[in-house]
């Protein structure tokens, strides 16, 4: 059965769904987007993502074409009509249709593309098993705290870690993580520090990283928002990585060096469980 798609007002099936071709988002990677996790039929952490794609359109000078209220609702008919359970909604905004120009046009009509994906969250088997990573240059842009789609460098980094044998990269920068490919990077010290790269261009600001440091301060947690280097990740005695679309989950090693034992923490299994329960008693 094919899924319901919004495209620019209207809800279609997946084969009918378009865009121009004239479309920025496709001829320059001219969009930003947002991906929200639905649990038992309802979008968590929502109203971060919501904050996070104004500032994005902001940041690019593009116009918000719908109101955050108008959003939820395209969301929310979108889970009803595709009966989606649990997965994601994916919402991308690009500055329109146009001729070819670097020059930002005057009068594009943004695009609003949004779809559904079912996706195993809550059982994923890799929270279970924890991921393996490597490092790689972090070779992107330097607006990082944008969430643009053009992410063919990370999907580059991500098939360099699969050619590996691992299932994802960390990006290293000036000696540095900055972050994964598609989610923020921790670690855990010997004295359970929890430990995370601050703020700044370098990084996306991730959502479920926000609620992860708000919870884990909640619960008495230490955590110190700094730069760590591959080797202080290798000698950690835990680590893991946070995303809407995996919530927390653990690292058990680092470019062929196990991560303490080489499974799953205690650190990272108690915060993923707290931040579900959180997620799920926020859902709307
Ligand atoms: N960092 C990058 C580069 C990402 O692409 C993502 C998510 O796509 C994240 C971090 C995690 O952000 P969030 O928790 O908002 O999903």
């Amino acid at each position: 059965m094919s899924r319901i798609v919004y495209v620019n007002g209207e809800y279609l099936p997946e084969e009918e769904a378009k865009v121009s071709v004239f479309d920025r988002g496709f001829l320059m990677a001219d969009g930003v987007y947002e991906v929200s996790s639905v649990l038992e039929g309802k979008l968590t952490d929502f109203p971060g993502h919501m904050e996070r794609l104004a500032r994005s359109l902001a940041e690019l000078k593009m116009e918000t074409p719908l109101s955050d209220e108008e959003l939820l609702e395209i969301h929310r008919e979108l889970i009803a009509r595709n009966d989606l359970k649990e997965g994601v909604v994916y919402l991308q905004i690009t500055r329109g249709a146009a001729d070819r120009d670097f020059v930002w046009p005057k009068d594009a009509k943004p695009s609003v593309v949004l779809f559904t994906q079912v996706k195993e969250l809550e059982e994923a088997r890799q929270a279970k098993t924890g991921i393996r990573v490597v490092s790689v240059p972090d070779l992107r842009w330097g607006r990082r705290d944008i969430k643009t789609v053009q992410l063919l460098y990370p999907s580059f980094a991500k098939m360099e870690a699969k050619a590996q044998g691992a299932d994802d990269a960390w990006l290293v920068e000036d000696g540095h993580v900055t972050e994964g490919t598609s989610n923020n990077a921790y670690i855990v010290t010997a004295d359970g520090t929890i430990v995370t790269r601050n703020l700044s261009n370098s990084i996306l600001h991730g959502i479920t990283r926000a609620s992860v440091l708000q919870l884990a301060r909640e619960a008495q947690m230490k955590v110190e928002e700094r730069p760590f280097t591959i080797e202080e990740a290798q000698q950690a005695s835990e680590a893991f990585i946070t995303a809407a679309s995996t919530f927390v989950c653990p690292v058990v090693e680092i470019d062929g060096a196990k991560i303490g034992e080489g499974t799953p923490g205690p650190v990272a299994k108690r915060l993923r469980e707290i931040y579900i329960a959180n997620a799920r008693a926020e859902a709307i």
